[in-house]
Formats: structure tokens, C-alpha cells, sequence
């Protein structure tokens, strides 16, 4: 029987808890999302000690389901002071899922000074100090723990972004190669988790029980038939595009419809975006050679493999993973068409363990505000440097780009809720938009990925420009709650919306592993209580409808190419879950 982990840090105990009735089918988001509307006081401080961290693996995560390694962190952020769900791929889910484990849940507050690590076996659970790993990159001390604890562990962490409770850090997790670079980056996180004085939570899953099936033939028929789906869609199938030039093909494309954010959001196409894409990226992989890959998967298990393997020019490693959000974050958002330049940043934001979008939002904010000019790499890392070394200016910087914004008096903040815009221009493309300001989470693309039908023409072609897209919006964000929850990567999206056989798979696992009968109607139904719960929960942390808003710069600075203002309506965003 599947049991949930509660880490009490006050006093340091741990207690496996059987799993109550009502948390009995849920996994991944709508188990985060719960435990935190149920358990967490929505006015507490996100730092303070009645604020909790709760990781939970996905519903089929564990199981051979076609890439679903996937975990959920929940908690109240300190970036947006709303509800906040993050997920990565990551292994350490899927031993987490086999040790029987559906959520961990970390609550409490530190009475002394020292760092913990929790060290999670079959047998239980058990703290070992963590002061010898703190104050250092996660490059270093990452191989150490592998040395330590066994190369097949999987372990979370926070880096020193964490450690100094910066809004921008983010929960770390292993990649399949055992680096630290997968992320639960965005909405500070990493400094809940830092409050607590947790630095790392390591899972064995030697002797693993195994993740229950009530019904196996069942199970392997709706992953059978998820797998084909994802192995025959042009965006998912091996040597399609995510497989070939990762998610950073999307500069190009996002780059063609005017749409791609430049220079802090003062224009929608970047003339170095060739220079910083996935196909860029893909002929450096080519002529470097070396260690250099595309295809790589973050996880065992990923049939996508949409992740890098990025080489430096004598074929050693530079970084792994550069996505699509981070080649434009360091890219294009501050002007730089550089890829070892992106790659570098990128990688000191893995060591610091920090969300890469927020860090280059950061940075681009402080080109604005005039620490440096755009397309200055020198000068971006530098900036970076000075988080990295925890001075005043890094500490400034480490608080996010709307406390970077406020401290310089800089009016072209391009955020929500506190939380940086990622790579979609809101007011070439509406729906994002729509998503960006409505989302409960701040602006985030991976509420609603609206991008599928309006640029890439995914579940039929709808016009980027068109601001009716309320049901759009509506639906795409109860989806995702969904697809968050089952514990696949977002990504099978694109197969599951255009091949019905996929999206029937989807259900099939599901009710395979749980022994229920869910339809679509179902999944939307559970999409929307997840959404209406993380709702009530922002509600009453003190977010209203103004919170619910683009920033007005959007609406009076026309955005070239296509000269285009944020112009969808308030009343159109207050009725997308007026249902
Ligand atoms: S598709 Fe990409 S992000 Fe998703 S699980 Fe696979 S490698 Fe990770």
C-alpha cells in the first residue's frame, strides 16, 4: 500500500502515513495542489515556519508508461504569493513511485543552524548532516553525492540559490546521466525548501516493491496504444521534431510569427535567432562531435527525448540541457546570439540552482535598468557572478526580475504575479497571453499551452491575433491540470490532442493502474477541481481579478513586427472560469 512521507524538520522525525480516501487516485499535481489547499494557511509567510514542500510523483509514474517520469512540487510560492505547482522529468520520481511513496511531505521549520539531507531506502527514512555540501555549486557536490549514496539514487536538492531563500531557486532533480539540470524551476521553490534547511533528499530504490496494477491488461493496452500515438505524431516520433532539434526548434517558428521576445520584450523577432535554435544547436552537436547529442532523454523511459547534450568546441561537455525557454532567456530576451555564451549562463544557473527563465528575465531587466547593454555575454555573466557570490547586487538579482525591476525603477517589467514572462510574445500571440494572465501560477506557458493550436496548428489552426479564445484558454488549462497529474511530460500533448487512440490511452492507463472507469468528461472534470482548488487557495492568500492582468506597459507599447498592443479585454479574461 502506497503510503505518504511526512518529513517534520522542527524536530527532525519522519512518519509514513497511510493515504487518506481522498488522496487515494490522485498523483502529481491535483495531489500537490491538494495537500497544500488542505494543509497550508493561504496568508502564511511562503518562508515562515507553516508554509510546507510537497513532491509527488505522477498517477502511472513508476510504471513503464511511455514518458512519464515526472514529479510534482508543490507549494506557496514566494515569487508570486499565490499556490505553486512545478514539475520535471527526472528518475528520482520514478524510484520515489516504486518505493510506494506518493507524496513526501516537508513541513516545519529548523530550531538550530545545520543542513539536512534525507535518505529514503525501502527501509524507511533517515537524516545525515548536509553542512559540507552547502555554499558550493551543485557541479561539485552532486558527483559526491553519487559517490556516496550509489550511482542509481535519485536525489533533489536545492543550490545556493536555495540555501539563501533567493525567489528565482528552483528544486533541482538528477537527469538520466546523474547531473544536476532537471528542474522544478519556476516560483522560488527551492527557498521553501531552503527555509526548512532541507538541502537534498536522496531515494534508493534497491528491493523497490513496485508500482500496484489493478488492472494490467488493461494498463499495457492504454500504454500500447499512447505509445504508438506518441512514436507516429511528426512532433513526438523518433527523428521528429523534438527528437531531432529539441524544443528550441520552436526559435525559429515562434521567431517567424513576430512572436519571439527580444531585447525585454521590446520587439517579437530577434535577427540572431537562427544563431540560438535548436537547429544551431544541432549543427554544433554535428561538427563538434565529441560528447555532443540531441535526442537525449531526461529520464528513463522517454520516448520523445527532446533534451541536449551541448559541446564545447573541443567536443567536452559545455551543458546539458539547453530548451527552447532557456536559449531565449539568455538569448534573444537580452539580445545575446551566442550559444557558448547561452550554454555558460545556462550552466551556472544549473550550479546555483536557479529557474533559468526567471534568471534571464533577471538579467534582461537589468539591461533595461542599464547594468548592462543587450547582447553584452560578457557583462550577462558577470551579473551572474554576482549571484553566484551572494553580493548585494546578486542578492537583488537573485530576488527575480520584478524585484529587480522595482529596485531600479524600471517600468518594463514583463511579468505576472511576480512571476517573469516566458518565451511567447503575449500580445503577437492572445491566447498565451490569456494563459500568461489568468494562470494560477503567474505567468506560465505550461498552464495552457495554448501555442499548439495558435502557431503550430496542433488540434486544428486558430488565429494568433484572434482574442476570443476564452473556451481555448479554459479547456487547454483543465487539460494540463490533468496531464500534470498523470505524471507524462506535457509534451504528449501534441499527440493526445490530434490522434484520438493516444488521448484513449491516456485514460486506459490511467484506470488500468487505479481500477476505475474515468472518460473524457472525467479528465476534464478532475482538471477543473484541480484549478478551482489552486484558485480558492490564491483567493484567499490575497490575490484578486487586478492580479489577474498583463503588465500595462503591453497595452500602450506596440510590439514590432506586426505593431500590436495587448488589447484583450479584462471583462474576456475575469469570464474564462466564470462556468
Ligand atoms: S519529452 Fe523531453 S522534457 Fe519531456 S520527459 Fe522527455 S526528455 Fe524530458
Amino acid at each position: 500500500m502506497a503510503k505518504i512521507l511526512r518529513v517534520n524538520m522542527t524536530d527532525r522525525t519522519v512518519k509514513y502515513e497511510d493515504v487518506p480516501e481522498k488522496y487515494r487516485l490522485m498523483g502529481g499535481r491535483w495531489l500537490t495542489s491538494s495537500i497544500i489547499a488542505d494543509e497550508v494557511d493561504p496568508t502564511c509567510h511562503p518562508l515562515g515556519p507553516n508554509n510546507k514542500v510537497v513532491f509527488a510523483p505522477g498517477i502511472v509514474t513508476g510504471t513503464n508508461a511511455p514518458t512519464s517520469g515526472r514529479i510534482s512540487v508543490g507549494g506557496k510560492s514566494p515569487l508570486t504569493g499565490g499556490i505553486k505547482e512545478s514539475n520535471a522529468g527526472t528518475g528520482f520520481s520514478q524510484i520515489i513511485a516504486r518505493l510506494g511513496i506518493k507524496a513526501i511531505v516537508v513541513e516545519g521549520y529548523p530550531q538550530d543552524g545545520g543542513w539536512w539531507g534525507l535518505h529514503i531506502t525501502k527501509d524507511g527514512a533517515e537524516f545525515f548532516p548536509a553542512d559540507e555540501y552547502t555554499g558550493k555549486g551543485l557541479y561539485e557536490v552532486y558527483p559526491q553525492l553519487f559517490e556516496r549514496f550509489g550511482k542509481k539514487v535519485g536525489i533533489t536538492s536545492i543550490g545556493i540559490a536555495g540555501e539563501r531563500l533567493y525567489a528565482n531557486s528552483g528544486v533541482c532533480f538528477n537527469d538520466i546521466d546523474n547531473r544536476p539540470s532537471r528542474y522544478s524551476g519556476r516560483g522560488g521553490l527551492g527557498a521553501v525548501m531552503g527555509s526548512k534547511h532541507l538541502k537534498f533528499i536522496v531515494a534508493d530504490g534497491q528491493g523497490a516493491h513496485g508500482v500496484e496494477l489493478a488492472n494490467k491488461g488493461l494498463f499495457n493496452s492504454g500504454r500500447k496504444m499512447l505509445t504508438k500515438a506518441l512514436k507516429s505524431h511528426d512532433i513526438t516520433k523518433p527523428g521528429g521534431g523534438l527528437n531531432t532539434y529539441g524544443t528550441a526548434i520552436l526559435v525559429n517558428i515562434i521567431n517567424e510569427a513576430g512572436g519571439l521576445p527580444t531585447r525585454n520584450f521590446r520587439e517579437g523577432r530577434f535577427e540572431g535567432a537562427a544563431k540560438t535554435s535548436g537547429e544551431a544547436m544541432a549543427e554544433l552537436c554535428k561538427t563538434r562531435g565529441g560528447v555532443g547529442r540531441m535526442g537525449h532523454p531526461c529520464h528513463p523511459g522517454c520516448i520523445i527525448q527532446c533534451s541536449n547534450v551541448i559541446p564545447n568546441p573541443d567536443g567536452s561537455e559545455l551543458v546539458s540541457v539547453i530548451e527552447y525557454e532557456t536559449t531565449w532567456a539568455f538569448g534573444a530576451n537580452c539580445g545575446i546570439d551566442d550559444l557558448d555564451v547561452i550554454g555558460k549562463l545556462t550552466w551556472m544557473a544549473n550550479d546555483y540552482g536557479m529557474d533559468t527563465i526567471e534568471a534571464g528575465g533577471t538579467i534582461a531587466v537589468a539591461m533595461e535598468a542599464g547594468l548592462a547593454e543587450f547582447g553584452d555575454g560578457k557583462r550577462a555573466i558577470e551579473l551572474m557572478e554576482e549571484i553566484g557570490k551572494g553580493t548585494p547586487l546578486g542578492h537583488i538579482l537573485g530576488q527575480g526580475a520584478a524585484t529587480t525591476g522595482k529596485v531600479f525603477g524600471v517600468v518594463r517589467v514583463p511579468g505576472v504575479k511576480g512571476q517573469n514572462m516566458p518565451a511567447y510574445e503575449p500580445r503577437a500571440i492572445k491566447g498565451i497571453g490569456m494563459t500568461y494572465a489568468i494562470s494560477t501560477m503567474g505567468a506560465d506557458h505550461t498552464s495552457g499551452y495554448t501555442i499548439a493550436p495558435e502557431i503550430l496548428g496542433v488540434s486544428g489552426k486558430v488565429d494568433q491575433f484572434d482574442k476570443n479564445k476564452a473556451e481555448l484558454v479554459r479547456n487547454f488549462q483543465y487539460s494540463t491540470a490533468f496531464i500534470d497529474s498523470s505524471g507524462h511530460c506535457l509534451f504528449i500533448a501534441f499527440a493526445i490532442l490530434d490522434i484520438a487512440e493516444g488521448f484513449e490511452g491516456l485514460i486506459e492507463e490511467c484506470n488500468g493502474l487505479l481500477g476505475v472507469e474515468w472518460t473524457a468528461e472525467d479528465i476534464m472534470n478532475i482538471g477543473k477541481e484541480i484549478i478551482n482548488k489552486e484558485r480558492n487557495f490564491n483567493k484567499a492568500a490575497g490575490l484578486t481579478k487586478a492580479d489577474d492582468r498583463l503588465p500595462e506597459f503591453m497595452k500602450y507599447e506596440k510590439l514590432p513586427p506586426h505593431n500590436v498592443v495587448w488589447d484583450v479585454p479584462d471583462e474576456t479574461l475575469d469570464a474564462v472560469f466564470e462556468d
